[in-house]
């Protein structure tokens, strides 16, 4: 039986630059215009011309791609005509393969909101739809509030969604736009409309604020949808739009779905999404989820030792699907809960064959569990983790000791008559025979103490040129009868790798200054720089 073509329409740089604390360049908007182009996704909605430089930069010029690159915005504005409107003209001079228009479809909205009648409404759909087809372009409808307009007026609700299909629009989209529907609701709304217009022409636009996004998305594909609009990551305003990084893998790898339908991302790609999803990561310059479904890092660990032994013969014992197929692997975590059987198998990812009677295995277990006693996290840790397993097998060498730092914090009165905070720090490094001695300032005491100490390495500075601290967080633990503070800190490289180190201490400066030393160390031994 031949599978049905399912179409995925991309909204990150659209509905998901609409998230609080998210601010595209254009130079960001190409390269994730990009990197969704490259994963096989079919629209690629990048903007909104017209409204701010940033999108009308982006739409000044034809993008290539495989995807068809989408200009986003309104209808024509009630009582005026297509040719009298700059905002319309902006998006039909749009250089793009297809327009999505958003309007109002439930009659609460257009009454309230538009503050126009019900059939200006439909007129402008109409009108908008014309003319962008006029203007060649493939043409697509967001119907707003679709949802909660149908089921206070279906019939209003639908003849907008008509109003779009009978002039020739590609798509109708019907958005749960407030995000509070329910995917049984959804299922047999979509399923309503389908009856009216072919599922082949209908998508779904799901926003998450029941955490239902995605289910919501399924649910408009069993009914007959054959559009799922998304965002990488689920990005967007609010709680975001469904998780379009969650939804291609249960397409591609959940029998339910894969034997029905076809999607444009091959399997080549999806064993990239997991690359792709922390790309949105580095670019947003946040920290990814560790917990994120299919592409977390915690996606496929596993902690008990009894669980560990079982992976370790057969996989599929505690995995849904395989690791590698989205591109991420399976880890199981070095715990104070782990047996041996742990600690081998990521002595083995490290590339440290080591035989599983070796006396050195229960040192090393020893030393992990004592040390997570008083509060390490070698699970998060990965690296640090590796380091003093390298450690006790007596392979890291010893480039460089720091024989001194100095941390200073002073707040004065600037020039301006302004409170601000100054902080400092020197550091003494020695290096074979030379001894250097860096300062520096920073917006902060770590911050300045990470500066001064990746200032001057000597012979192995152009080691750590392209090292980047890009997450740090501080967790105030209570062991036993005193408080002590636990830093993690994640780094990542110009080869696109990230490693998380830790430090613990009664004092936050120590404990970042190990998690700090952890990672330059890390660092010089991943690029293998000599003793
Ligand atoms: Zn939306």
């Amino acid at each position: 039986m031949s599978r049905e073509r399912l179409y995925l329409f991309d909204t990150t740089l659209r509905d998901g630059a609409q998230t609080n604390g998210v601010d595209f360049t254009l130079g960001d908007k190409i390269a994730i215009a990009r990197m969704l182009d490259e994963l096989g996704v079919d629209y690629v909605e990048a903007g909104y011309p017209g409204a701010n430089p940033t999108d009308t930069g982006f739409f000044a010029e034809k993008r290539p791609a495989q995807a068809k690159i989408t200009a986003f915005g309104m209808t024509r504005r009630p009582g005026r005509s297509t040719s009298n409107d700059p905002g319309l003209a902006a998006l039909l001079d749009a250089e793009a393969d297809a327009i999505c228009f958003v309007a109002k479809s439930s009659d609460y909205h257009v009454r309230v909101a538009l503050e126009t009648t019900e059939e200006e409404n439909l007129a402008s759909i109409r009108d908008s739809v014309r003319a962008a087809k006029a203007k060649g372009r493939e043409v697509l409808l967001d119907c707003e509030h679709f949802f909660d307009g149908y089921k206070a007026n279906p019939a209003y609700a639908l003849a907008c969604a008509r109003a779009a299909y009978d002039e020739g629009a590609r798509w109708v989209v019907l958005c749960d736009t407030n995000g509070g529907t329910l995917p049984l609701e959804v299922e047999k709304i979509v399923g309503e409309v389908c009856k009216q217009i072919p599922g082949d022409h209908v998508g779904i636009h799901a926003h998450n604020d029941t955490e239902q996004a995605v289910a919501n998305s399924f649910a408009a594909v069993r009914a007959g949808a054959r559009q799922i609009q998304g965002t990488l990551n689920g990005l967007g305003e609010r709680c975001g739009n469904a998780n379009l990084v969650s939804i291609i893998p249960t397409l591609k790898l959940k029998a339910e779905y894969a034997d029905k339908f076809e999607i444009g991302v091959s399997d080549e790609a999806l064993g990239h999404i997991a690359r792709v999803s922390h790309g949105l990561d580095d670019i947003l310059n946040r920290a990814a989820d560790r917990h994120a479904p299919y592409v977390g890092e915690s996606a496929f660990a596993t902690k008990a030792g009894i669980h560990a032994s079982a992976i370790i013969k057969d996989p599929a014992t505690y995995e849904h699907v395989p690791p590698e197929r989205v591109g991420n692997k399976r880890k199981l975590l070095v715990s104070d809960q782990s047996g041996r059987s742990n600690l081998l198998v990521e002595l083995d990812r490290i590339g440290f064959a080591i035989d599983k009677d070796d006396p050195r295995l229960s040192r090393l277990l020893d030393e992990v569990k004592e040390r997570e006693a008083i509060g390490y996290a070698y699970e998060t840790a990965d690296a640090s983790f590796e380091l003093l397993a390298r450690r006790l097998l007596g392979k890291v060498p010893r480039y460089f000791d720091v024989e001194k730092f100095d941390v200073s914090v002073e707040q004065r009165i600037n020039a301006k008559g302004e409170r601000v905070t100054v902080s400092m720090a020197v550091v003494k490094v020695r290096v074979g025979d030379e001894l250097l001695i860096s300062a520096a300032e920073g917006n902060g005491p770590v911050n300045a103490l990470d500066v001064a100490l990746r200032k001057d390495l000597g012979k192995y500075q152009g080691y750590i040129t392209g090292l980047e601290l890009t997450d740090y967080r501080v967790r105030i633990l209570n062991a036993g009868t005193e408080a002590v503070t636990r830093v993690l800190i994640e780094s990542a490289d110009e080869t696109g790798d990230h490693w998380t180190t830790i430090g613990v201490s009664s004092n936050i400066i120590d404990a970042s200054f190990q998690a700090l030393m952890d990672s330059i160390v890390y660092k010089l031994v991943k690029s293998g720089a000599p003793a």
